[in-house]
């Protein structure tokens, strides 16, 4: 018998994404998937309900007809990365039930202590281990690129000179200069954006191998005096520093960040607040028209004078706190983020029904919350529940 999988409007205010694409369906049909859509799933992204049939879903009018209904419930933005409704998701959701989505399971603790009072097998999209054969589940990257070539079009748009040098009749015109702080996957695409429109870009990153990647794009890594030897995790994250080497870092950069145009700042930690990396000193040395785009605001912000969704000026320099990017390119942030969920979904899988066990290293990293426990390793400890799992994860 085919697995009943559903897919929901996106509740969240703002959200256009949806969390399953027509053009993927067949990806996973083969898995012995029954869809149910909810009525309108896909019509912000650019997906009519008519293309969902035409690849065999069924269209559901109520979103407690797919709660219902449904074994495995794909979101985009589950219970936890979704303050506004999520609980009231949670709350149809029943005993035995899988969820995948994003769910912030390392900052929404309330949120995930509820799903395993409700029995919910949840599985977080942000915990999806940095491994080779996890590469094309990796739901963070896919809108990390989404992100970092939004945030290069935005400061393009926002800074009051041309991109590219242009030698033309009326005079030349010099390229804008671009310092992406933070070459991780939102930053290289953000290297690689604006060097499509002709600016000359330097990146930098606290940790050394980005190096070989920002240059590899074009673009001249800039190298500060800082002992970051011990910067990257083994996941290949940064780690967090301690404020003596933020402090200096502010010092070194203030120099590089007087000479651009714009300044995009994409530094994260995971699971901690963004480092601040530029203080509103550093900003006030920055020529007036300059332009800050910092895709880190959802997490606080790299700039001391960010304030997350929001623009704001100083001494001329429009600082610009955007959220959610991704979702302002729904059509293939949500193709993107469909394939990833497709691919983990045939990974769960077994002869159509769900089968999985947590010695399998993405199985115990994704999977939060199982059979009333919260069984993720990392999000145990914040709770203070001990490292070690219960037993009952395997299914
Ligand atoms: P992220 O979003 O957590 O952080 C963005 C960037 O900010 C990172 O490059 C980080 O090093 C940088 N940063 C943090 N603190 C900083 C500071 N104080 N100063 C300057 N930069 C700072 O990271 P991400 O983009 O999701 O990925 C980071 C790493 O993971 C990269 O090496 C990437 O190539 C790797 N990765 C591996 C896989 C895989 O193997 N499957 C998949 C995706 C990413």
């Amino acid at each position: 018998m085919a697995i009943p999988v559903g897919v929901v409007v996106e509740s969240c205010p703002g959200e256009r994404r949806v969390a399953m694409v027509p053009g993927v369906i067949a990806a996973f049909k083969k898995s012995g998937v029954d869809l149910l859509v909810e009525s309108g799933a896909g019509r912000e992204a650019g997906f009519p309900d008519a293309e969902y049939a035409e690849k065999g879903a069924r269209i559901c009018g109520s979103r407690s007809e797919v709660f219902a209904g449904s074994e495995i419930l794909l979101q985009v933005r589950a219970p936890g990365a979704n303050p506004e409704t999520g609980e009231q998701d949670a709350t149809m959701m029943r005993p035995g039930q899988t969820v995948i989505g994003f769910a912030e399971p390392l900052t929404a603790l309330d949120s995930v202590r509820l799903m395993a009072d409700r029995q919910v097998s949840l599985f977080s999209m942000e915990l999806m281990p940095r491994i080779t054969r996890a590469q094309s589940m990796d739901a963070l990257s896919s809108m990390a690129t989404i992100a970092g070539y939004k945030a290069a079009l935005m400061a393009a748009d926002a800074l009051p000179r041309m991109m590219p040098m242009l030698m033309t009749a009326a005079g030349t015109i010099t390229p804008a200069r671009v310092l992406v702080i933070g070459a991780g996957v939102a930053g290289l695409q953000a290297i690689a954006t604006a060097r499509r429109l002709g600016a000359v870009v330097s990146g930098y990153d606290i940790r050394p191998a980005a190096r070989e990647q920002v240059e590899s794009l074009g673009a001249r890594f800039v190298v500060l005096d800082l002992e970051a030897s011990a910067s990257e995790d083994k996941g290949g994250y940064a780690k967090a520093m301690g404020e003596d080497f933020y402090r200096r870092q502010r010092e070194l950069l203030g120099d590089v960040l007087a000479q651009q145009n714009i300044v995009i700042t994409t530094a994260a930690v995971p699971g901690k607040k963004a480092p601040v990396l530029v203080t509103a000193a550093m900003v006030r040395r920055m020529a007036p028209g300059s332009v800050l785009v910092d895709i880190a605001a959802e997490r606080g912000g790299n700039c001391e004078l960010t304030r997350p969704g929001e623009e704001v000026e100083e001494g001329g320099v429009r600082i610009v706190g955007p959220l959610n990017l991704p979702s302002t390119i729904p059509y293939h942030a949500s193709q993107m983020y469909a394939r990833n969920i497709a691919t983990f979904l045939n990974y769960l899988l077994k002869e159509g029904q769900p089968k999985w066990n947590r010695g399998d290293e993405i199985v115990r990293e994704t999977l939060v919350t199982h059979a009333g426990e919260v069984t993720q390793p990392r999000v145990r400890e914040l709770l203070g529940l001990g490292v070690e799992a219960p037993q009952a994860v395997d299914r």
